[in-house]
C-alpha cells in the first residue's frame, strides 16, 4: 500500500535521511523506533508532504505522491491520514463539527453524510456519548482518539502515527494503543514511529530501528528485540527498556 524507495532529505547541508526503503503491505502494522533525531517524523512527513523530500520515490497504492502537483496535495493527504503527538483539535468546535470539518472542506461530502460517518468513527474509538463535547472537556486520551477518528472519517489508505502516546499521562496511553490495536485486527495499513515497545512486540509485524537517518535493521519483533545484530541496536534497547 506503501512504498519508499531510495528515499533522501537534506536540510541545506545536512543530511537527515538517507536513501530510506520501506514497503508497508496491506493491513500490516510496521514499527518504528530509533533515537532522537535519527530521522523518523522527518520520514514520515515525507510520507504526505509535509516536508519535501529531497529525491527518491514514495507510492500510496501505486500513485506516485511524490509526482503530485501542489495544489493537489489536499487530496492526496487524504488517502494518508496522519496522527500526532499533539492531538490539533479546534478548541470551539464540538468533537463532531471536530470530525465533520474536513470531510465537508476537503471530500465535499453532505453535511448529513459526513455526520453519520462521523458518529461511525467516534464508535469506534469509544467516544459515541462524547459526540457533543467540546475538546476541553476530554482526556488526553480521548482527544487523541478523536483525532484518530478525524482521520478515519477520510477513509485514508495507510495511517501514520508519529508518537501518538507521547504526550499521554501513562494511565491514559492504553486506551489510544487499545484503539490502535483494534485498527490492526481490521486491517487498517499502518506506519508507526512510538517508543511503546511492549505495543511493538505485540502488535507490530515488522519492526524498523533508524540511525543517523539510515535504516539500520529491520525485522520482525522477535528478530530486533530478541536478536539484535548492531551495536548501535543493542545500545538504543539498553537505553530505552
Ligand atoms: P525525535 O525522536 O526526537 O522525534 P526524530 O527521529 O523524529 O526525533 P526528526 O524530527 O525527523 O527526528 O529529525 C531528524 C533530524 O532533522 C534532526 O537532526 C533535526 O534537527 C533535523 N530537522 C528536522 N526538521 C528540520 C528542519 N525543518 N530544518 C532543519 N533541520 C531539521
Ligand atoms: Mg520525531
Amino acid at each position: 500500500v506503501l512504498e519508499i524507495a531510495g528515499l533522501e532529505k537534506r536540510f541545506g547541508d545536512t543530511v537527515v535521511l538517507k536513501n530510506i526503503n520501506l514497503k508497508v503491505r496491506e493491513g500490516e502494522l510496521v514499527f518504528v523506533i530509533g533515537p532522537s533525531g535519527s530521522g523518523k517524523s522527518t520520514m514520515l512527513r515525507c510520507c504526505n508532504r509535509l516536508e519535501e523530500p529531497t529525491s527518491g520515490a514514495i507510492l500510496v497504492e501505486d500513485a506516485k505522491i511524490t509526482d503530485i502537483a501542489r495544489r493537489d496535495l489536499d487530496k492526496m493527504r487524504m488517502k494518508v491520514g496522519m496522527v500526532f503527538q499533539g492531538f490539533h483539535l479546534y478548541p470551539h468546535m464540538s468533537v463532531l463539527r471536530n470530525v465533520m470539518l474536513a470531510q465537508i472542506k476537503a471530500l465535499k461530502r453532505p453535511k448529513d453524510e459526513a455526520e453519520t460517518r462521523a458518529r461511525d468513527m467516534l464508535e469506534r474509538v469509544g467516544l459515541s456519548e462524547k459526540a457533543d463535547a467540546m475538546p476541553s472537556d476530554l482526556s488526553g486520551g480521548q482527544q487523541q482518539r478523536v483525532a484518530i477518528a478525524r482521520a478515519l472519517a477520510l477513509d485514508p489508505k495507510v495511517m501514520l502515527f508519529d508518537e501518538p502516546t507521547s504526550a499521554l499521562d501513562p494511565e491514559l496511553v492504553g486506551s489510544v494503543l487499545k484503539v490502535m490495536k483494534d485498527l490492526r485486527r481490521e486491517g487498517m495499513t499502518m506506519l508507526v514511529v512510538s517508543h511503546e515497545m511492549a505495543f511493538a512486540r505485540e502488535a507490530a509485524d515488522r519492526v524498523i530501528f533508524m540511525d543517523g537517518g539510515l535504516v539500520v535493521e529491520h525485522g520482525s519483533p522477535e528478530q530486533i528485540f530478541g536478536d539484535p545484530q548492531t551495536d548501535r541496536l543493542k545500545a538504543f534497547l539498553s537505553r530505552v527498556s
